[in-house]
């Protein structure tokens, strides 16, 4: 326990691959390693506090070291740290599961339990395509997804296949099943090259088209509700939710809501789809689900689906997939916990996000500032050379990493996407160290 700073940096050099990190330049820097937390801050091993500006990757809810989520672990602790759910309960994991389908969108009644948001939509993604093989009306040829350009669902190879080829995954392609790719709905950049005032949401229509179209091959249209994270933090415009849920009901195709991001009040509402009334046929959760204390994921679903892979063991209806780790006692205790702590910080969020909609239309006003993207406390913040052309900076500029490096000298701590900067403090962060986030980030774009 006594290793030195400078052993741990060795080490971490030496030993560590961290991921989504390009590991050359990593290496030829200083590390900063975390040694504890409290609150909002993130503090490392030299006592230098960091504003944790993205909620440690868009998963921490209430802070760290919150009293109530620490003590859950420990009660769950002295009863069982972990046990399989193959086959056998588990109390935590069942009141969970209660509680997550009295939250969800109507509808969603079963919920499957796995490690991660990649799993979780792993799990809808086979659960939608074996359904299709046992349901009471079988259409075994319905096992293609749709999935939108700019796509992020997960590292797994399956989630990967849905997500965006050219965002992380050029060196996997040849290991990708096709899926069928319509345009986002990136309106700063639209790909009808029409402007907010002449959009009569080309985008969805497109996507209604080939929903239509595709609609006998189809087991699935896959979508980050109202927000592409990864992509940039891609907001869609009012109603394209749901028209996709109209034609995907028309055309007798699934519905898969990733919420691994906007989950959990992200976007002001408990789930982003309950901003445009939508019953996803599947809804999948994880990031903020244990409050950003420890992994666990959910795929809900309905009775409709569940119900297909009923029948005597021999007919070869159960779904065969799950993971050890499945529905960890301690995970599902944090959970509850977050899930008990989360409605007082909902009904605090919209003087937050009414702040954070004033800091950032003052960030717009920046020279460099080309597009501002928020939903509830998500923001993307795209950078640009020039921005009457809107014309991108050049990749080898880094302008996105300058910037975050530069918030990290002054003790902010985010990340971006490209030349997009991301902003996604705790949900509870108060209005004070919201306006310190904000400041900083504005001092530093405000510096290229
Ligand atoms: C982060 C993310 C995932 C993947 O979640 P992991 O827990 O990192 O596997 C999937 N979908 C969306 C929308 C995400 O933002």
């Amino acid at each position: 326990m006594n290793d030195t700073p400078q052993e741990l940096e060795r080490w971490d050099r030496d030993h560590l691959w961290h991921p989504f990190t390009p590991m050359q330049v990593y290496a030829d820097n200083r590390p900063i390693i975390i040694e504890k937390a409290h609150g909002c801050f993130l503090v490392d091993q030299d006592g230098r506090k960091y504003l944790d500006g993205v909620s440690s990757l868009w998963c921490n809810v209430h802070g760290h070291r919150v009293e109530a989520l620490d003590s859950a672990i420990r009660e769950q602790l002295d009863k069982v740290a972990h046990s399989t759910l193959l086959g056998l309960g588990n109390v935590p994991a069942i009141r969970l599961a209660r509680r997550l389908v009295e939250l969800a969108p109507a509808g969603l009644t079963r919920v499957f339990f796995s490690d991660d948001g990649a799993t979780a939509v792993e799990a809808a993604l086979k659960m939608a395509v074996q359904y299709w093989q046992q349901s009471r009306r079988p259409k075994p040829g319905k096992r293609k997804f749709l999935a939108l350009r700019g796509a992020y669902h997960g590292d797994t190879l399956g989630a990967v296949a849905v997500g965006d080829p050219e965002l992380f995954n050029r060196p996997f392609r040849s290991l990708l099943f096709e899926t069928i790719r319509a345009p986002q709905p990136y309106c700063y950049r639209c790909p009808f090259g029409l402007e907010p005032a002449s959009c009569r949401v080309e985008c969805v229509a497109e996507l209604e088209q080939m929903v239509r179209k595709h609609a006998d091959e189809l087991a699935a249209v896959v979508v980050e509700p109202l927000v592409q994270g990864a992509a940039g933090m891609i907001r869609a415009p009012e109603g394209y939710l749901r028209r996709v849920r109209e034609v995907t009901r028309q055309c007798d195709v699934l519905l898969i809501a990733d919420e691994v991001a906007v989950g959990f009040g992200r976007t002001g509402t408990m789930f982003a789809c309950q901003q445009e009334e939508v019953q996803p046929d599947f809804l999948c959760l994880a990031k903020g689900l244990t409050g950003g204390y420890l992994p666990l994921a959910a795929t809900l679903t309905t009775d409709e689906v569940y119900s297909a892979f009923l029948g005597r063991p021999e007919e070869g209806k159960t779904f065969y997939h799950g993971h050890t780790y499945t529905g960890n006692p301690l995970g599902a205790a944090v959970a509850l916990a977050n899930l008990d702590l989360l409605p007082k910080v909902l009904e605090r969020l919209p003087a937050k996000i009414d702040r954070f909609r004033e800091h950032l239309q003052r960030m717009a006003q920046l020279p460099h500032v080309g597009d501002i993207r928020q939903c509830g406390l998500i923001a993307g913040i795209e950078l640009v050379a020039d921005k009457s052309s809107k014309q991108p900076f050049a990749a080898s500029d880094r302008v996105g990493v300058r910037v975050c490096r530069l918030a990290m000298e002054q003790g902010v701590f985010i990340r971006p996407l490209g030349d997009v900067i991301v902003l996604m403090p705790p949900l509870a962060i108060d209005l004070a160290l919201l306006d310190r986030l904000c400041h900083t980030v504005h001092a530093c774009i405000a510096q290229l």
